[in-house]
C-alpha cells in the first residue's frame, strides 16, 4: 500500500535555503518534510557548485543559532576589509585598481559593534554539506531526495501532495524553496519581473603567491564587476600554505566561451591582466571553472493559498552585492518566526494572516535591495567616460565620509532594518 504521511510543513526544494528553513522549524519543534528532485550525493560533490558565498554578519548569527555554523566554520575566511575600485585591463601600473577607491574596514565599525569581521567567505560545498548533515541528524526532518512531485493540491483547508513513488503527504503549508525556476511559483500563477544583463559570471578558486590579509577586492571593469574574495588557505604537496581567493568574474556573455576555452596558463594571464599584481602571481586552483548566466528576477508576490516563496524562488539578483543567499536566509528567519509565533498562540500556521505578515515583512525589504543591486550592476558595467568619472568621484567621496561609510557597511553586514530574531542572534 502507498505510504501516507502528515507533517506541519512541506518544503519543495532542499538547497541551502530550503534545508536551513527546515532546520529552523525542526529546532522549534515542528515536523517538516522536504522534497528535492536532486540526489543529495550530487550536492555533496565538490564539482557541483564551485562558488563561495559572502555570508553577512546577520546571516552568520542566524546560522550559529541554528547549529549550522559549526559545520562550516573551518571553511570560513573572515572578511576584514573590502576594497572597491574602478579597474583597468593590464598588469602593473597600467592595470588593477584606479587610485580613487572605496575602502571598508571592520575596525571602522568595531567601536559600535565589536572587533568581529564584516562577514565571512564560505565555500558553497561546505555550506551544502553542513545543512545536509544537520537536516539528516534532526529526527523532525524527513528529507525525501531524489523525489518528484506528481501532484500538489492547495486548498484553503490544507495541502495534499502526491510524489511520483505514490507517497501522499499532507501539510498545513507548502514552502517553495525550489530555486529560480520554481515550479510551485509557476503552478500558483505568480508572475515574475525578470531583467537580463547579457552577462555571465565565471567562477573559480584562484591561488595567489601573496596572502590576501582578509581583504575582499571588487574591481569594476567595462564588462562588469571582477571580484576576488578571501578564502581559507590550503596546503601544497609539501605542506606549504597556499593562499586562495574565490573569483566571481562578470563578463559579457559573448566573450565567455573564449575565456572558458583558454588553457590554465592563458586563463591565469587573463586574470592577471584584469586584477593586476597586488596579490602576486595568480593561478587556477583545482583546475575547475564554472559559469552562471546572470539575471535579476523578482516574484510579484511571495504568497498564495497555503504557499510561501523563499530564497531564489522569490528573488534572484546578480552577485554584485553578494546578497542572494543572505536575503534567502533572512526569508528563512522571518517566515520561521511568523510560523513559530502563530503556533505558540495556537493559530493555524498556514493561514492567510501568517502568510501576509511574512510577505509584508520581507517583500518591501527585498524590493529596496533588488533596486539598489540593479542600479549598481548597470552603473558599474559601463565604460562611458562621464559615468566612469562620476562613479570614481562618488567612491572617493564616500570614502572620506565615515558616517556614510558606516551606514553602507551595516547594510552589507545585514544589520539594518526590522531584523528577525534569528538574524539578531536570538533563538526562535
Ligand atoms: C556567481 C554567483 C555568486 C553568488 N555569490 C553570492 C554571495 O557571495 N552571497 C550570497 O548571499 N549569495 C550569492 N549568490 C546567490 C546564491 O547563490 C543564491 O541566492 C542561493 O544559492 C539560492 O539558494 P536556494 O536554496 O534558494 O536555491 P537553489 O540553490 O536553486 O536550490 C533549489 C533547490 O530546489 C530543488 N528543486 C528545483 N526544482 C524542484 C522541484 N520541481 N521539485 C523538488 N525540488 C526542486 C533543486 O534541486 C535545489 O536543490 C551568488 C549567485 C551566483 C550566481
Amino acid at each position: 500500500m502507498a505510504e501516507a504521511k502528515d507533517a506541519e510543513i512541506l518544503v519543495a526544494g532542499g538547497g541551502m535555503v530550503g534545508l536551513a528553513f527546515a532546520v529552523a522549524l525542526a529546532e522549534a519543534g515542528l515536523e517538516v518534510v522536504v522534497v528535492d528532485c536532486m540526489d543529495p550525493a550530487r550536492q555533496r560533490d565538490e564539482a557541483f557548485d564551485g562558488r563561495s558565498s559572502a555570508i553577512a554578519r546577520g546571516s552568520q548569527q542566524a546560522l550559529q543559532v541554528l547549529g549550522l555554523w559549526q559545520g562550516m566554520a573551518s571553511a570560513a575566511a573572515p572578511i576584514l576589509d573590502i576594497r572597491i575600485s574602478d579597474g583597468r585591463l593590464g598588469t602593473g601600473r597600467a592595470g588593477g585598481a584606479s587610485a580613487l577607491h572605496l575602502h571598508f574596514s571592520h575596525s571602522e565599525v568595531a567601536s559600535e559593534e565589536d572587533a568581529r569581521p564584516l562577514g565571512y567567505i564560505v565555500e558553497n560545498a561546505a555550506i551544502r554539506r553542513a545543512v545536509l548533515d544537520r537536516a539528516r541528524a534532526l529526527a523532525r526532518i524527513d528529507l525525501r531526495a531524489p523525489a518528484d512531485f506528481a501532484e500538489v493540491i492547495r486548498r484553503p483547508g490544507g495541502v495534499t501532495a502526491r510524489l511520483s513513488d505514490g507517497t501522499t503527504l499532507k501539510a498545513c503549508l507548502l514552502v517553495a524553496a525550489d530555486g529560480r525556476g520554481s515550479d510551485q511559483r509557476a503552478a500558483a500563477g505568480i508572475k515574475v519581473t525578470e531583467i537580463g544583463y547579457g552577462q555571465t559570471a565565471i567562477v573559480a578558486t584562484v591561488a595567489h603567491s601573496l596572502p590576501h590579509g582578509g581583504v575582499a577586492h571588487e574591481h569594476f571593469l567595462p564588462s562588469g564587476p571582477f571580484a576576488l574574495l578571501p578564502m581559507t588557505d590550503a596546503a601544497d604537496e609539501t605542506g606549504k600554505p597556499l593562499h586562495r581567493s574565490s573569483l566571481v568574474w562578470t563578463e559579457r556573455r559573448e566573450l565567455v566561451a573564449a575565456m572558458m576555452a583558454l588553457d590554465e596558463q592563458g586563463f591565469a594571464a587573463e586574470l592577471q591582466r584584469r586584477f593586476g599584481d597586488s596579490l602576486g602571481e595568480l593561478s587556477l586552483w583545482g583546475g575547475r571553472r564554472w559559469t552562471h548566466p546572470l539575471s535579476l528576477l523578482h516574484a510579484e508576490r511571495y504568497i498564495d493559498t497555503r504557499l510561501a516563496l523563499i530564497g531564489d524562488a522569490a528573488h534572484v539578483m546578480p552577485p554584485i552585492g553578494a546578497q542572494g543567499l543572505n536575503l534567502g536566509l533572512r526569508d528563512v528567519a522571518a517566515l520561521a518566526e511568523c510560523i513559530v509565533d502563530a503556533r505558540r498562540l495556537g493559530l493555524d500556521v498556514g493561514s492567510a494572516t501568517v502568510l501576509e505578515r511574512y510577505q509584508r515583512w520581507r517583500r518591501l525589504d527585498n524590493v529596496a535591495l533588488i533596486a539598489a543591486t540593479d542600479s549598481l550592476n548597470r552603473l558599474f558595467s559601463n565604460d562611458l567616460p562621464p559615468v566612469r568619472l562620476l562613479r570614481d568621484l562618488g567612491l572617493a567621496a564616500v570614502n572620506r565620509m565615515p558616517p556614510l561609510k558606516r551606514f553602507f557597511m551595516r547594510h552589507a553586514m545585514g544589520l539594518v532594518g526590522d531584523l528577525p530574531r534569528l538574524v539578531k542572534g536570538e533563538t526562535l
